[in-house]
């Protein structure tokens, strides 16, 4: 069993990193964005719902967000574990694991200075289907704005606009920063779902964070 939370403000490269970790722990990535993203172009109703909070930079509320990941991490592909990319995402989200019996065996939060943060998202492009992501600069595709594996095409994120990093690096210093001393204070209390919670500094480069990560997985 390897249950996994990858803890950081957005651009802070969860998602770069996760696509390596569910490959080679075979575990599934649970990335409540790519979630969100495929049911508003779905046009169901929790994309509805959903739509205007995620436009703004706004956290969809706790309760749509706690129902859809419950009942992904239902599902069979779920037994052997999970990867956690962008949920728990408030204290809310965090507590309502605890009060489901939910264990994570390691929260690993990657730590970028918010300065840094601008050129990541704005030069991100994303394959959709995949969730696969790239930068222009820092991370690009073989072929300009064409998928490495597929050869479709990429696109920039509505919300990856200046105004709306702003305010999302606003929403994860509020919402999401307070998870930090939630879990070290688990582990420093040693309660019983208490994770393993490592640290590492997501400045250096894609492969030497993905080695950090593989040190602290094994
Ligand atoms: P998150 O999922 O945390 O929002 P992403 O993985 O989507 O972050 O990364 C944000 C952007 O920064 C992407 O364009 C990605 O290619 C780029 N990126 C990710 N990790 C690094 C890194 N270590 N150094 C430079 N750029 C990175
Ligand atoms: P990033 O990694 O760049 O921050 P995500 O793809 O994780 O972006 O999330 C995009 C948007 O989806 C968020 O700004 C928010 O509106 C919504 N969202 C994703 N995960 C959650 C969550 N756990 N709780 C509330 N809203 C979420």
């Amino acid at each position: 069993m390897l249950r996994i939370m990858l803890l950081g403000c957005p651009g802070a490269g969860k998602g770069t990193q996760s696509e390596y970790i569910s490959q080679h722990y075979a575990i599934p990535k649970i990335a409540t964005g790519d979630m969100l993203r495929a049911a508003v172009a779905a046009e169901t109703s929790l994309g509805l719902q959903a739509k205007e909070y995620m436009d703004n930079g706004q956290l969809v509320p706790d309760d749509v967000i706690i129902g859809m990941v419950k009942e992904r991490i239902s599902q069979a592909d779920c037994q052997q574990g999970f990867l956690f990319d962008g949920f728990p995402r408030t204290l809310a989200q965090a507590q309502a694991l605890i009060d489901a019996d939910i264990k994570l065996d390691y929260v690993i939060e990657i730590a970028v200075e918010s300065q840094e943060i601008v050129k990541r998202l704005t030069g991100r492009r994303v394959h959709p289907a995949s969730g696969r992501v790239y930068h222009v600069d820092f991370n690009p595709p073989k072929v300009a704005d064409q998928d490495d594996n597929t050869g479709e095409p990429l696109i920039q994120r509505d919300d990856d606009t200046d105004a709306t990093v702003l305010k999302r690096l606003k929403v994860y210093d509020e919402q999401t920063k307070p998870l930090i001393i939630f879990y070290q204070q688990l582990v420093a209390e040693d309660k019983n779902l208490a994770p393993v919670y490592q640290r590492i500094d997501g400045a250096m480069s894609v492969a030497a964070v993905r080695e950090a990560i593989s040190t602290i997985l094994g």
